[in-house]
């Protein structure tokens, strides 16, 4: 068989051409499959490109009946088309119509051709359409020809994904390319999110993809090569991370793929076919991320982010930075997308302009999440390949309550989020107006609510909520989202800001809540089997007292001439807190003796979130100038239900008798001994069990700000006396006969007395 005439680089440099000519999409469309007929000597040549339907819609042809475009349509999986778009793969057949998926169409004519050569179009591994030459003889097409064709459909990706196709198809259609999708991921942060894709990474854009000198573009690739090969072997040889589990493994892998002969074999070959070194790498990735994301092995998958990353360092070598977007030009209204990211880069966009943040991958617990429910931006995560199917600017919308994400979404769909946006706003406003109202039920039980917060950025909602202090300030969110340890200076500074904020209102700081699930970037990582049960808060504290120390002295210093309020975490016998109180006071002793001003009054609590002080209450009590429940752990381990755990952390009620009963001890044996008790977990936050905790006779709630609203408005409409009734009867004779949980019975009580919970 005759080679291509001329080759795929004059192919190439002919649809550049083509490309430049200002002409309709339609003709320029027909003038590069007749280019591609042409030079690979075959009869046919045909685009097909896949719609949102998943109909594969004949957009041009060269050598079948011109009639039959837009008029043939395969759909995924059927016939030899259908087949190369569903398996992403290239196939090559001497004769087309012996092949079991061969599928007749009379419009077409193809009748008469009997080899066939097709390729997916690809871009960053979705499959936008399928390309296909045809022959009349039986032809044996060569691999060169089969990589020709496949660097000859990135030109017709670029085209189908950049729109300009949009309006060929037929009527009421829309290509794949451009479709709505639809996600269900992991809600991290509440909120409605309307706007547009900001890319995080964003994707470099390989503008320029024909070779004019391939010798030159095999010596551009093979130094980007040799460069991006040396900085990750000098990121391992550098001491900082070369002992880092996580990132030294990460490296690893990138090393492995560097010095893939495979990988760096298909990289020349693309070359080779006459594209630039950039588009190789392009090429290349796309193939690999096609396959991979078709395996089920989650090893591979895994490894998919990995070849992405190492790719794009490349493709970053090879174009240049200025190619990529800048984080200061964001535009109204952006939501955020990205495989994952550091609260700190979170922290380095405008908020002001943030809508909402899509990840691909981030736990609940994870650190983003925290900064991001501290900033108000709704998030959801585990969206597999998110970032890979938007583009730049394309219509997006993040709900953080259900964790769905809407992308290019239809009008209807568009304008219910509007509506749902629109109620949300006015709901926010009718809270914002409560702020200024006595935190008071109606039968005059006054209920102090409080802010949960531990970052710069958390403080505004103090006025934003006209909450009564901060109930808990979490001190490890500072660390972290710090780079490397926080100085004594730092968190000096940090706390007498958050004083400052506050004015005269009340702060309880907690003590480091390190360890467990809450690990600090720059300090070695310990192995445990149950991290939550593990080496974490005070006993870390206690078993290295100078983290302790340096805090308490810089707490002591921020609030001279002012209440120091402040609690330990973790605190699971008397012993423990009276160990740490010990150490606080040595730092006191250590400011007077030198001189330094004090606070004007000391308060010094303890967390209950440990079970084993259910049964020494009335010592803690003693003990501890406050008690604050942490009902996030105490409810894991009092059911033994792992909260970041979804398979089991939904299993138990906290409105259930064993969790009712243990609060209500508490606040029983707290209140005899004068010991003032606050509920700072999620529980408080929470309206209907807010109101079963004020029935328990709890009177201080601290809450994340956006619980502030409805909490308040519960309480504006509640008859403490009546409730508290209800419950100790509820609790003394064992609750609804239906069932353990008092939930339906408390809902029904909300109801009765038209409280909004
Ligand atoms: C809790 O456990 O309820 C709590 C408030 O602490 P954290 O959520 O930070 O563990
Ligand atoms: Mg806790």
């Amino acid at each position: 068989m005759p080679g291509a005439p001329g080759g795929p680089r004059v192919l190439l440099r002919r649809l550049r051409e083509v490309m430049a000519e200002p002409v309709a999409a339609q003709a320029r469309l027909d003038r590069i499959v007749m280019l591609i007929a042409a030079n690979m000597v075959s009869e046919v040549c045909s685009l097909y490109v896949m719609r949102s339907d998943e109909a594969l819609e004949l957009y041009a042809t060269e050598g079948l009946n011109r009639e039959a475009v837009h008029q043939t349509k395969l759909r995924s999986g059927e016939g030899l088309v259908g087949l190369i778009a569903r398996s992403a793969e290239p196939l090559a057949l001497s004769d087309a119509q012996s092949h079991s998926a061969f599928a007749y169409r009379p419009e077409t004519g193809e009748e008469v051709y009997h080899g066939f050569l097709g390729v997916p179009v690809l871009r960053a591994g979705n499959t936008l359409g399928v390309l296909v030459v045809q022959n009349a003889a039986h032809r044996h097409y060569t691999e060169e020809e089969v990589e020709a064709l496949q660097t000859t459909s990135m030109v017709l990706a670029e085209m189908i994904a950049s729109g300009e196709l949009r309006s060929l198809g037929e009527p009421g259609t829309e290509t794949a390319a451009r479709r709505p999708l639809q996600f269900r991921g992991v809600p991290l942060a509440d909120g409605l999110g309307l706007g547009h894709v900001v890319l995080h990474e964003p994707r470099v854009v390989v503008k320029n993809l024909i070779a004019s000198d391939i010798d030159h573009e095999i010596a551009r690739l093979n130094a980007a090569i040799a460069d991006v090969r040396s900085s990750i072997d000098e990121m391992l040889e550098r001491g900082d991370i070369a002992h880092q589990g996580d990132h030294r493994d990460v490296l690893e892998t990138f090393r492995m793929f560097a010095n893939d002969q495979g990988w760096l074999r298909r990289l020349g070959d693309a070359v080779r076919t006459g594209i630039t070194a950039e588009a190789a790498v392009e090429r290349v990735q796309s193939d690999s991320r096609a396959r991979m994301m078709r395996s089920t092995d989650p090893y591979f998958r895994e490894r998919l982010h990995d070849l992405d990353d190492l790719a794009n360092r490349l493709l970053r070598r090879l174009v240049g930075r200025d190619l990529i977007a800048s984080h200061d030009a964001l535009p109204e209204n952006a939501i955020l997308v990205a495989r994952m990211m550091g609260p700190a880069a979170l922290l380095d966009y405008d908020r002001s302009r943030l809508r909402g943040l899509v990840l691909e991958e981030g736990g609940e617990t994870s650190h983003i999440a925290i900064v991001a429910r501290a900033l108000a931006i709704p998030v959801v995560s585990a969206v597999e390949n998110a970032s890979s199917v938007v583009e730049t600017g394309d219509a997006i919308i993040v709900d953080g309550d259900t964790g769905d994400v809407q992308i290019r979404p239809p009008p209807d769909v568009e304008a219910s989020y509007a509506g749902k946006a629109r109620l949300r706003a006015r709901r926010q406003e009718q809270y914002r107006r409560l702020r200024h109202l006595p935190s008071v039920t109606r039968d005059g039980v006054e209920i102090v609510l409080q802010l949960n917060a531990g970052l710069l950025v958390d403080l505004p909602h103090m006025a934003e909520t006209g909450a009564a202090g901060i109930g808990l300030f979490r001190t490890e969110l500072q660390f972290m989202i710090a780079e490397r340890m926080p100085s004594a200076k730092d968190q000096q500074r940090l706390y007498a800001d958050v004083l400052t904020a506050v004015g005269d209102r009340p702060v309880t700081f907690r003590s480091l809540d390190i360890g467990g699930d809450k690990l600090l970037p720059y300090m070695p990582r310990v192995d445990e089997e149950n991290p939550a049960i593990g080496w974490r808060a005070i006993r870390i504290a206690l078993d290295r007292p100078a983290l302790l120390r340096i805090q308490a002295r810089a707490l002591l210093k921020a609030t001279a001439g002012r209440e120091l309020r402040l609690m330990f975490p973790m605190v699971a016998t008397r012993t423990e807190f009276e160990r740490a109180r010990s150490l606080v006071e040595g730092e006191i002793e250590y400011l007077r003796r030198t001189g330094h001003p004090l606070p004007s009054q000391i308060s010094l609590g303890a967390m209950v979130e440990v079970p084993s002080l259910l049964f020494d209450l009335d010592g803690i009590a003693r003990s501890a100038d406050f008690l604050s429940i942490g009902s996030n752990d105490l409810m894991q381990f009092l059911f033994a239900a792992d909260r970041d755990n979804r398979l089991v952390s939904g299993r138990f009620d906290a409105l259930s008798l064993p969790s009712l009963r243990a609060l209500r001890l508490i606040a029983d044996e707290a209140g005899k001994v004068g010991c003032p008790v606050t509920v700072c977990g999620e529980l408080a936050g929470r309206p209907l069990e807010a109101m079963a905790l004020i029935g328990l006779g709890y009177r201080r709630l601290s809450m994340s700000a956006a619980a502030i609203g409805p909490v308040k408005a519960m309480l504006l409409a509640l008859e403490a006396y009546p409730l508290e009734a209800l419950l100790a009867e509820a609790l003394a004779t064992g609750g609804d006969p239906a069932g353990e949980s008092l939930r339906p019975a408390l809902a029904r009580f909300a109801a009765d007395h038209a409280i909004p919970v």
